[in-house]
């Protein structure tokens, strides 16, 4: 007989091969290809297709390795995303297949504990109504909506508990790095060595382990990151999807770009089971599907025990006198700390200066390929000290005197988290806050500071048992830490959350914001939050709405409208990589005229990419336009088309369109 089979890795869907066992799809195999013998995964097992010169399946390694509708949700990822299959299996399964004598035992399922808090109110309703669902054994698709604070956590907690009790599995994902290691402990406390976590501190062959040990049923519950969304899980009755509209649920470099939220309610739906999304400031498109009834809401409206939202306080930094952390702050700073109280200090920008500039003549360093300002990085040893480029990571060496006009001394402008760092240490000198000399109560939480493993869980910690007391940082300061003794939030420059120009820039710094604000006073003592910017009337707009994420959709909904994009329209967005200019723009023109001869799409470009050059490559991108009911999987034959000397990108659902 002959069968289909898809191999992880490759350009195309499936390879028909002859076998005279009896296989049947969802089989993982071994065939040749290419001179080398490769894992597969049968995806069709009577396959009609004729084929000159076909091989035969060398191995049967396990039966029934991919359940069939997981199988079936590959097959619509390869779809929807305008992938092939064998890229789609790249993402989905682990890079080596793993023999049995290779895997770990472990005792299966530990007793359950519960020694939780008596859900409220609204905790209650809520819990109820993913109950019934779980309880008819049906697809439905909730958004968890609450504020920060409003007891979410504590929703999912007690859903997997029901789960559990039915030996049913839970599936939590959770957004990269970031607040792993503290959600975790929670589902911990409540599980014990019943839970997984897929972090990323793993190495290759732990991370394997791990997903055939998932696959087996050796684990109940099973948190992760985006692509955990893939594992097969016997049972699987709940998926969980924490802070729904975090970016890095979006696959950003490889094919296919896929949301794993979507791939999550997509999974849920063939497989029949819940899923719940929470956020406290959901994605435009998710809080749409509630209002179109593909999602059912559920509102958590208020913070426990009625617990107020921080004041928030804006201070306009062109009134100021001292650069970066105002007088204001600085008194709040010293107010707080001397009340033993915690604070977190944000600003979206790692390094310790953003560009290193000439007096005299005007000269910016920056990169030799992307032609953007040096990140000046410094470091102890100051021969260690560095400029970067945080696009492609260039490094180059610092140089005193200005290489263009040979007279002017170079000087850093503008602070990145590395210099508030320095900043604060100083005025905690000054102030006479600080105890020793050795260890300071500042941390830091930004890329740079959490390279090496296990520097995240000690940095959280430190913070978490009060042995410092300011957590200053970037993005990363601003997910779901739950700090008690937290009572002022302080961001130092509003005006660089984002830097990049966008349909989604108003949403996304709402998100941020009403993110970074959360923050503060969670505990019993009421928060503060103050904001330093040069655009003050503008952020009192916002911030007025932070209280209010209704207010801020019907606005932004409206705004979407006007300009006929999503949640009204589909987007793709085509990017063209090459290292000739001109061969670039040419194969994007012949594409634009591919496109424009399928008629019902609405097709834009091409245009310069934001970082029109990064490395070697110039990049270019092209947005086709659909209404939602499109038939997009017609642009399918993009997967196969090679266009001379560069690659191709295929983005459907970008989150960025530049
Ligand atoms: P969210 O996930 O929405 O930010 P959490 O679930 O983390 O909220 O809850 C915030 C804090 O309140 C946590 O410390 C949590 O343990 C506590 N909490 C949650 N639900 C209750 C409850 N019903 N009674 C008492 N405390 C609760
Ligand atoms: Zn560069």
């Amino acid at each position: 007989m002959k069968v289909d089979v898809a191999i992880p890795r490759t350009k195309f869907d499936f390879l028909t091969y002859f076998t005279e066992e009896n296989l049947a799809s969802g089989d993982l195999i071994m065939v040749p290809i290419r001179n080398k013998v490769k894992y597969g995964i049968v995806i069709n097992k009577n396959s009609q297709r004729e084929v000159a010169g076909i091989k035969k399946v060398q191995e049967l390694v396990e039966k029934n390795f991919i359940p069939d509708n997981l199988l079936r949700l590959y097959k619509w990822m390869a779809e929807y995303y305008l992938a092939s299959l064998g890229e789609v299996l790249r993402l989905a399964l682990p890079s080596k297949i793993l023999r049995k004598y290779e895997m770990v035992e472990r005792q299966v399922r530990a007793p359950l504990l519960a020694k939780a808090p008596k859900p409220n109110y609204q905790q209650g309703i809520a819990i109820s109504k993913i109950s019934g669902a779980l309880q008819a054994n049906r697809y439905a698709a909730f958004l968890l909506y609450g504020i920060t604070g409003s007891g979410k956590t504590e929703v999912y907690l007690r859903c997997v508990e029901k789960v559990l009790r039915t030996d049913g599995r839970a599936l939590v994902l959770v957004p990269e790095i970031s607040m792993t290691p503290l959600l975790f402990e929670r589902f911990e406390e409540r599980f014990h060595d019943d839970v997984a976590t897929i972090h990323s501190t793993l190495t290759d062959k732990e991370r394997r382990r791990l997903w055939y040990a998932i696959k087996e049923g050796k684990y109940s519950v099973v948190i992760g990151p985006r692509s955990t969304v893939f594992i097969p899980i016997p049972d699987l009755k709940i998926i969980i999807v924490d802070e729904e509209h975090d970016q890095s649920y979006k696959e950003h470099t490889r094919m296919p770009h896929y949301n794993a939220r979507d791939v999550a309610v997509t999974r849920s739906k063939l497989e029949n089971i819940v899923a719940v999304l929470g956020s406290a400031t959901p994605q435009i498109e998710s809080y749409h599907n509630t209002e179109i009834g593909k999602y059912e809401l559920l509102d958590l409206k208020e913070r426990i025990d009625a617990r107020p939202l921080p004041e928030i306080e804006i201070i306009d930094i062109r009134q100021e006198t001292k650069p970066y952390i105002s007088p204001k702050m600085e008194a709040q700073i010293e107010t707080t700390l001397k009340n033993n109280e915690q604070i977190i200090i944000f600003l979206n920008r790692r390094g310790f200066a953003p560009s290193l500039i000439c007096p005299h003549c005007g000269y910016t360093a920056k990169c030799p390929f992307c032609n953007l300002p040096l990140v000046y990085h410094k470091s102890e040893k100051k021969e260690k000290s560095s400029l970067s480029c945080h696009i492609c990571s260039h490094q180059a060496r610092i140089r005193s005197i200005c290489p263009k006009c040979g007279r002017g001394t170079l000087l850093y402008r503008g602070a990145g988290t590395q210099r508030i760092e320095e900043l604060l240490n100083k005025i905690l000198r000054e102030k006479e806050l600080t105890t020793s000399k050795e260890e300071s109560l500042v941390v830091r939480l930004d890329r740079d500071s959490v390279r090496r493993k296990g520097r995240l869980q000690t940095i959280l910690k430190t913070f978490e048992q009060g042995k410092a007391k300011i957590l200053l940082g970037t993005q990363l300061v601003t997910k779901g830490f739950d700090f008690h003794d937290v009572t002022l939030v302080g961001i130092v420059n509003a005006d660089i959350i984002l830097h990049l120009p966008d349909f989604r820039s108003g949403e996304r710094t709402f998100q941020v914001l009403t993110q970074v604000a959360g923050r503060s006073g969670r505990g019993k003592k009421a928060g503060k939050v103050l904001v330093q910017t040069y655009h003050p009337e503008q952020y009192s707009t916002i911030f007025g709405q932070l209280q209010d994420y209704a207010r801020f959709y019907e606005q932004e909904l409206q705004v979407r409208k006007e300009l006929d994009f999503p949640p009204f329209t589909r987007l793709i967005l085509i990017r063209l990589k090459g290292e000739d200019e001109e061969n670039v723009w040419g194969e994007a023109k012949k594409i634009y005229r591919m496109l424009n001869e399928l008629g019902k799409a609405e097709i834009f470009g091409p245009n310069r990419s934001f970082y029109y050059k990064i490395r070697k490559d110039y990049r270019v991108f092209i947005i086709i336009k659909v209404r939602k009911d499109y038939p997009h999987r017609k642009l399918r034959f993009l997967t196969n088309y090679k266009p001379t000397k560069c690659s191709i990108e295929i983005d459907v659902d970008p989150l960025d369109v530049f």
